[in-house]
């Protein structure tokens, strides 16, 4: 089959304040850093403004890092998507977890897993994901590295982990000074044998499986979740499985009862850093953004118009979500 080698779609997982933000945000700075192509940084600056002049910028529920591998080859995309650090009502984990092909769970050094974080990991590991274990914060005086991915690998057992998903690689951080290693460092100090998330990186796209897709078959593209814009209206998310969602093109709607509609796609989007650009289309493995849909529904799908062949619903353990 097919793959998009230049594609990751990742969920990071963590209980708040173990260090999302801080990860990511050292992952879009460093990946800037590699940025060969500076003019198209300074047009996607210009293009910004003009947006937010007209308002209708929109920060990505998604972050999309564009990575340049160290020695050369192709720039690859790691979208990674935002899945709550606990259980929520609203499927909020299911959609997240839908839209990726593997999963970092990371966890402070000192902390360790918390309960809130179970659930979650408990889903990836029931959608036969992959995980990736980051221990982050190995500076802090009170670290206790090996307890934690003990309790990290007991974690794993009580939730009925396979034994690939045990197999888990480890990467040691500090995201707040933005480096990485494979080696574990000593309680108490960051990493020093790298200077940079260069380890992380390279883990990620080693071990987050590149999306596959069956050439030339018709477009499938699923919904994977909603948000909303003043401007725009609502936006439905989607993951393109199979074939292209084209800008200005009409495609089959195939909604939650099976009816089919036929709609314009006159808004396409895809996300670079933080923010929603405007695009022309979207391949298999993409997540891209469709605005002007007003009632599209998270599960349905978006399909070819000469052979629409529906994907299948998303499934929520939770109270299922209002479909009027
Ligand atoms: P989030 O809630 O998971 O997004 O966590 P944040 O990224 O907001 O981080 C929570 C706090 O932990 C902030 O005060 C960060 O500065 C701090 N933090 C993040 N990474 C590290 C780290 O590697 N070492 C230390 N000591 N603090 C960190």
């Amino acid at each position: 089959m097919p793959t998009r080698h230049d594609i990751r779609n990742v969920a990071i997982v963590a209980h708040v304040d173990h260090g999302k933000t801080t990860l990511v945000d050292a992952m879009l700075k460093q990946a800037g850093a590699f940025a060969a192509h500076q003019h198209v940084d300074d047009r996607v600056m210009d293009s910004n403004d003009l947006e937010r002049e007209k308002g209708i910028t929109i920060l990505a529920k998604n972050t999309a890092v564009k990575y340049h591998p160290k020695g050369g080859g192709d720039p690859v995309t790691i979208n990674i998507i935002d899945t709550p650090g606990h259980a929520d009502f609203g499927g909020e984990v299911e959609r997240g977890l839908s839209m990726v092909d593997a999963v970092v769970l990371l966890v402070d050094a000192s902390e360790g897993p918390l309960p809130q974080t179970r659930f979650v990991l408990r889903k990836a590991l029931q959608a036969r994901l992959p995980v990736i274990l980051c221990i982050n914060k190995t500076d802090r005086p009170d670290s206790r590295i090996d307890d934690v991915v003990n309790e990290t690998y007991d974690l794993f057992l009580d939730l009925d982990a396979d034994e690939d998903q045990i197999e888990f690689p480890i990467v040691y951080a500090c995201a707040r000074d933005g480096v990485a290693s494979l080696t574990k460092p000593a309680n108490g100090t960051v990493p020093a044998d790298s200077d940079s998330l260069e380890p992380f990186f390279s883990t990620i796209l080693s071990n987050v499986p590149a999306p596959v897709y069956d050439d030339g078959a018709p477009l499938q593209a699923h919904v994977t979740n909603l948000d909303a814009d003043n401007f725009l209206g609502r936006i439905a998310l989607l993951r393109v499985e199979q074939g292209h969602l084209r800008k200005g093109q009409t495609v089959a709607w195939i909604k939650r009862d099976g009816t089919i509609t036929s709609v314009r796609i006159s808004e396409l989007m895809m996300t670079e850093a933080l923010t929603r650009k405007p695009a022309e289309v979207a391949g298999p493995g993409d997540i891209c953004a469709v605005a002007g849909i007003p009632e599209i529904m998270i599960g349905e799908t978006l399909a070819d118009p000469e052979n629409p062949i529906a994907l299948p619903l998303i499934t929520v353990d939770e109270p299922a979500i209002s479909m009027t």
